[in-house]
């Protein structure tokens, strides 16, 4: 069966936009197809008029630093990202996160928007992402045919499972982060079966800034997945940390019980139950804390 009619490759944003808007429902955004395609293979998505790729649209694949802000283009692949010095430095947690995806040949054509957009709450460039507390640049077609492009919270897109807020008039353009600050770093660790399934048992990211004599925790982002229907912000293990005087095993222990009693596990059928996660969550947690913790005293 064909699985599309039409493939497009537009050079800009106008003209990807514009082609949504000509085919309707009857047209979808592809990057590296290593979801989308898979689904239409297996019929989960029905078969489309056209495919619009994004990856030739200018500035897409690129990754830089602007303004106080490492800025990644939605169209940017894992293994750009892996090999990026300029994100291993400001932004561990996300090198290491797309730097597990799959193996070399997903990670050459995966991307960080395509990983995002597919909204999946264990997705593990969207965990490392979180920790980094990053924005998403969502660029919309108006009425008028202009295209106004805004920074939002990257967890704001997400609606549930394997469902994002974007309209059909709208496509992931880029995501930001600070740059990284001294006394501040982050990590990221997960617990993968070695194969047969594309997601993670349980991933975890951190990012901490200490204070300038490295005791005391005065940031904090911690992100979980799976851990609820969509990415998780573990509010109540960031607190713990922040109530704390020092940044020690006690204070990382308080985060541990307050991720453990916040997140949402459940059970599923092909990866782990609910308490195997329980006790993951503890061990990654810990782990990527005291390596968050280490870089930060170390200077960031
Ligand atoms: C063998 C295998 C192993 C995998 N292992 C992992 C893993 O370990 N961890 C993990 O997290 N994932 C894994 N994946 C899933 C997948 O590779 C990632 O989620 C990847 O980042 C998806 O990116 P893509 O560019 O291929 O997305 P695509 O398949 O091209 O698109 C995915 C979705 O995003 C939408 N989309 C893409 N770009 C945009 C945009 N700019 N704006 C709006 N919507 C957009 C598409 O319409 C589609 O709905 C694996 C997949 C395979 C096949």
């Amino acid at each position: 069966m064909t699985l599309w009619q039409a493939y497009h490759t537009p050079q800009t944003v106008h003209d990807a936009l514009a082609l949504l808007q000509q085919y309707g429902d009857q047209a979808r955004i592809v990057a590296g197809g290593t979801d989308l395609i898979l689904d239409m293979q297996q019929g989960n998505q029905p078969p489309l008029q056209a495919l619009v790729d994004v990856t030739r649209i200018a500035g897409f694949d690129q990754i830089r630093q602007e303004d106080g802000w490492i800025v990644i283009g939605a169209a940017v692949t894992h293994a750009q990202i892996e090999r990026s010095a300029l994100v291993r430095r400001h932004s561990a947690a996300l090198a290491e996160s797309c730097s597990v995806v799959g193996g070399p040949q997903v990670r050459n054509v995966a991307t960080l928007g395509g990983n995002v957009a597919h909204a999946l709450p264990a997705a593990d460039g969207t965990i490392g992402l979180l920790a980094l507390e990053a924005q998403a640049q969502v660029c919309t077609l108006a009425a008028d045919g202009r295209v106004e492009c805004a920074w939002q919270p990257l967890l704001s897109l997400f609606a549930g499972p394997g469902s994002n807020t974007l309209a059909h008039n709208q496509m992931l353009a880029a995501f930001r982060f600070p740059v990284q600050r001294p006394h501040q770093a982050s990590a990221f660790d997960r617990i993968m079966r070695p194969q047969g399934v594309a997601l993670p048992i349980l991933g975890v990211a951190a990012k901490l800034t200490l204070d300038a004599a490295g005791e005391r925790a005065i940031e904090a982002a911690i992100a979980i997945g799976p851990a609820g229907p969509i990415p998780f912000r573990a509010g109540e293990a960031e607190a713990a940390l922040l109530a704390a005087q020092r940044c020690d095993d006690a204070a990382i222990e308080a985060a541990v019980a307050a991720a453990q009693a916040q997140a949402q596990l459940r059970t599923s059928k092909h990866r782990a139950s609910q308490e195997y996660r329980h006790e993951m969550v503890a061990v990654l947690l810990r782990r990527v804390l005291r390596r968050a913790a280490a870089g930060a005293r170390e200077g960031g």
